[in-house]
């Protein structure tokens, strides 16, 4: 698992998708650029979302506010007093760690304990019930016993912000520093991930500004300006796409905790008391979303949380089985209507929506839907690289991109660079560039230009030779299954919307 991870970090710079962040000056940690290949992916994967979200709903719709905001903004929404990380230090190794991932690690090493001692018995067995196994196994009771302890009690610590026994929790479960192994460990304290940034030109006159943290408090702030303006009824929701930046403690991981990066959040407004039943159908309605892309319906899990941020009635994250294992990939949280009512308090403005049904006026409730665009970049890149064994003694490196989402849709390859081929290839990438992202290649025997492609996960490769000028077709080789077929030019653009359309 190590090793596919090493293997989509370097795949992903040697194929174009993502660059460290100025890299000639040995880049800033945290922080990426995305590639001519990756902008194109990034870019799919932000319509794919705000397609289903805007077009497929005609009760959302999408704004774009700006970065940076009125600094009151931040503190209605609890982010100057309380968006902060647990931080801890070891002494000797001088490294700084979040206290709360440290035991959460520790706890998913439990899990991967209990799920081994469930392996072997599988194994071991024919008739094997895994659920029973489970329930009555000692050994797995009791790697899930304690980390269900470890996870309650660290829950507990961080909602009453008792740091002291988040470190008492480290200590007796003698967790170690993760590269050193050194156990001497500062005491635990706050740290509050805004970026502050100044507004105005002189140093006295200069107002304190934040980089936002999250898009979420954009929508917010306009709740009353799309409901009049689009005469909007409830329950409808507010979509957006856009920069957020954290000044994350441990940055790791590669573009799974960024610096800077990019949510796609939208904020649903309901009928008070109806919120735990949207929450439910958002839930849902999400994870179809997810699994309509085909990366592997088992590469997702529910985790639904114990401990609950002070906005919060209930939340869960959509789990995505990253190569470093399973790992919060979108948040979905019912958020009460504490973020309209702290901006109405604040602002001295009613955030109020008068429900024509109940002829009553009433500050919504707030089910959330907020999805990291830049992970949901790394779960589609890494589940879909593949070194497959082509049973001849060869391998072929294939990026299983979902179609919808491929950078390039189709290379255009002449078999040689003569005999008119190029021009009649040139030809047809004149006549597909309108619709699709094509691609011409003629450099290099066939087959390097296919697994060159294969690689870089486009999923047709269009090969014109010299039978192409006499029946007017081409081959047509499909990247999954390399399968080949003959199809006459004039059906191409149809078959290239059929494989890669929405
Ligand atoms: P984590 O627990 O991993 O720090 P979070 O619970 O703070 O995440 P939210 O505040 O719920 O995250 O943000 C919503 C989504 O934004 C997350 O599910 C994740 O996909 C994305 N996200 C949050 N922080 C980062 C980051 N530093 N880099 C990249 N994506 C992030």
């Amino acid at each position: 698992q190590e090793d596919l991870f090493k293997n989509v970090i370097s795949h992903a710079k040697e194929y174009g998708y993502i660059f460290a962040s100025s890299e000639i000056y040995d880049g800033l940690s945290a922080v990426y650029d995305y590639g001519q290949n990756g902008a194109e992916l990034k870019k799919n994967i932000k319509e794919y979302w705000w397609r289903s979200m805007t077009q497929l709903h005609q009760n959302i719709v999408g704004i774009d506010a700006a970065i940076l905001m009125h600094p009151t903004t931040w503190k209605a929404s609890g982010h100057v007093d309380a968006f902060n990380d647990p931080l801890i230090d070891n002494k000797d190794s001088k490294k700084r760690y979040r206290a709360d991932v440290l035991v959460e690690d520790y706890a998913e090493k439990l899990l991967q304990k209990a799920e081994k001692e469930i392996e072997k018995a599988r194994k071991r067995f024919d008739d094997f019930d895994e659920e029973m196994f489970k329930n009555t196994n000692p050994r797995v009771q009791r790697y899930l016993g304690d980390r269900k302890e470890i996870l309650e009690r660290l829950a507990r610590s961080l909602t009453n912000e008792d740091l002291a026994d988040v470190k008492a929790l480290i200590e007796e479960l003698e967790i170690a520093d993760p590269e050193t192994g050194s156990k001497n460990w500062t005491e635990v304290r706050q740290f509050n991930l805004m970026f502050g940034t100044k507004l105005g030109a002189s140093a006295d006159s200069a107002t304190q500004l934040y980089l936002r943290p999250e898009t979420a408090q954009g929508i917010f702030v306009n709740f009353l300006n799309v409901q009049k303006t689009g005469r909007m009824k409830i329950p409808f929701g507010i979509a957006q796409i856009g920069k957020a930046f954290r000044n994350e403690i441990v940055a790791r991981q590669f573009i799974f905790r960024m610096r800077e990066f990019e949510q796609m959040e939208m904020q649903f407004f309901v009928r008070p008391g109806e919120e735990l039943e949207w929450y439910e159908k958002w839930k849902e309605t999400r994870l179809n979303w997810h699994k309509s892309l085909g990366l592997g319906e088992e590469n997702y899990r529910f985790h639904d949380h114990e401990k609950l941020a002070h906005y919060a009635n209930a939340a869960a994250d959509i789990e995505f089985n990253f190569p470093f294992g399973f790992k919060e990939l979108e948040g979905i949280h019912s958020r009460t209507d504490f973020d309209l009512k702290a901006h109405e308090e604040f602002s001295g403005k009613k955030l109020r929506f008068y429900d024509p049904e109940l002829k009553e006026n009433y500050v919504p409730y707030v089910i959330e839907t907020s999805i990291g665009l830049d992970r949901m970049f790394l779960a589609v890149l890494s589940s879909s690289l593949k070194e497959e064994d082509l049973g001849d003694g060869n391998t072929r490196t294939v990026l299983k991109l979902p179609a919808v989402l491929a950078p390039t849709k189709a290379a255009i390859l002449p078999l040689i660079k003569r005999d008119g081929l190029p021009e009649l290839a040139q030809q047809i990438v004149d006549d597909l560039k309108w619709d699709f992202r094509v691609q011409y290649d003629e450099k290099d025997a066939i087959g390097r230009r296919y697994r060159r492609q294969d690689a870089a996960g486009t999923p047709l490769c269009i090969t014109v030779d010299h039978e192409s000028l006499e029946d007017k077709a081409v081959t047509v080789r499909f990247r999954d299954s390399m399968e080949q077929k003959r199809v006459p030019i004039s059906e191409v653009k149809a078959l290239i919307a059929k494989e890669t359309d929405f």
